[in-house]
């Protein structure tokens, strides 16, 4: 990088982690330039449009701690892209429905929860459908190579934000202590599934008849939520996202869509209060996500960051570095944005 050059990057994935980082480094005139192997943004934040309704597949929620994303959350609200949910969320402990009020502040996208990743996209610049498979390191930069057997570059920074285990492939050829770093975070897989029906839900005895998202204790399912009954999408009919335990996921990985479906259906059937009957159904169908949370995150470090950087120039963000919530990845990102444009570039591990 020459001393008047402005500093570039790529940022490998448009999740939420990879978006806040973007928008870090373009608001300090970096260029920079997103790769995502999906059609669009969202990540684990994203939605799918079914014929019937909107379902979120990924992220449900998110709840707000930090005051740095309580004030971003904010610009959200204002934007109209998220608004307070669930505010109905009940909890099955042994059979029986119980509301449950913990006063957390949570919010979800309207009338999508990509709508938030969207927003955040607009501006930057987006290559979609553009699965990076590996980095080439060439006098001092780096350069991508996307599975279409094309470059990208030169950069100054690599920023990758896959999962770890996908962010190990890229960074083991160049990097071993930050390959050993993406070893020691451990995302665990989770079933999402989702169902759609004719008519709303029948009201059921001792639960409120607009509840809207319901947590399990044990069981194959650990959260139930309403999509008609989340802001801006009133006007849908009544669907369902069933997510299952992960310990439910890893014991049927390898199952089918259709039957991991049937399954968490079935166990939500089972889980409804007395003879609670559900409509017909009009669509069903599942997502496996592989890496769905981190369980295991890289966390307690004596440098205590959450995102890693190397002196070449690579650098790791997302929520393996800090935690399982959309906060976290946000965060991570907006820290690590931070942080190259405080180190001007020149990178420390
Ligand atoms: C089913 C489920 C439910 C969840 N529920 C909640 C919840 O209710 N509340 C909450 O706070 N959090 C929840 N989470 C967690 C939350 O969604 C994540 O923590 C957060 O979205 C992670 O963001 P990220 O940017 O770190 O990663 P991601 O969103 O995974 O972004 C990484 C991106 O990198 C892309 N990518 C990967 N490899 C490549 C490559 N080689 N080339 C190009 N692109 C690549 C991926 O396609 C992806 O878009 C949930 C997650 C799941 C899966």
């Amino acid at each position: 990088m020459s001393p008047t050059a402005r500093p570039s990057a790529a940022i490998i994935g448009a999740g939420i982690a990879g978006l806040a980082c973007a928008r870090a480094l373009q608001a300090a005139g970096w260029q920079v330039t997103l790769f995502e192997k999906a059609r669009g943004p969202g990540g684990r934040m994203t939605s799918r449009s079914l014929a019937a309704a909107t379902v979120d597949i990924g992220a449900q929620f998110f709840s707000v701690r930090d005051e740095a994303f309580r004030r971003e959350t904010e610009l959200w609200l204002k934007a109209g892209l998220v608004a307070p949910w669930p505010w109905q969320l009940w909890r099955v402990t042994k059979g029986q429905w119980h509301y449950r009020h913990d006063g957390r502040e949570r919010y979800a996208g309207k009338p999508r929860m990509s709508a938030v990743t969207r927003h955040l996209s607009r501006g930057l610049a987006l290559e979609a459908n553009c699965r990076i498979v590996s980095l080439v390191r060439d006098r001092g930069s780096w350069s991508l190579q996307d599975q279409a057997r094309q470059h990208h570059g030169p950069y100054d920074h690599v920023v990758i934000t896959a999962p770890s285990p996908q962010a190990q492939e890229l960074v083991a050829p160049h990097d071993t202590v930050l390959a050993e770093a993406c070893e020691g975070v451990i995302q665990r897989p989770c079933w999402a599934a989702w169902a759609c029906f004719e008519r709303p839900l029948p009201t059921s005895a001792g639960v409120a008849h607009d509840w809207q998202a319901v947590m399990f204790s044990e069981g194959p399912l650990r959260f139930v939520a309403r999509n008609d009954h989340k802001p801006g999408r009133e006007q849908q009919g009544e669907s369902l996202t069933l997510l299952a335990r992960l310990e439910w996921s890893e014991a049927h990985l390898e199952v089918h869509e259709t039957s991991a479906a049937d399954k968490l259906l079935g166990a939500f059937r089972a889980a409804l209060p007395d003879d609670t009957m559900l409509p017909a159904i009009t669509a069903i169908g599942a997502h496996r996500w592989r890496y769905a949370q981190p369980d295991v995150f890289a966390s307690g470090e004596a440098v205590n960051r959450d995102y890693r950087l190397s002196p070449t120039g690579l650098a790791l963000c997302g929520d393996g570095w800090r935690g399982p919530r959309v906060e976290d990845a946000w965060l991570s990102g907006h820290h690590l944005g931070h942080a190259l444009v405080a180190n001007d570039g020149h990178a420390t591990r």
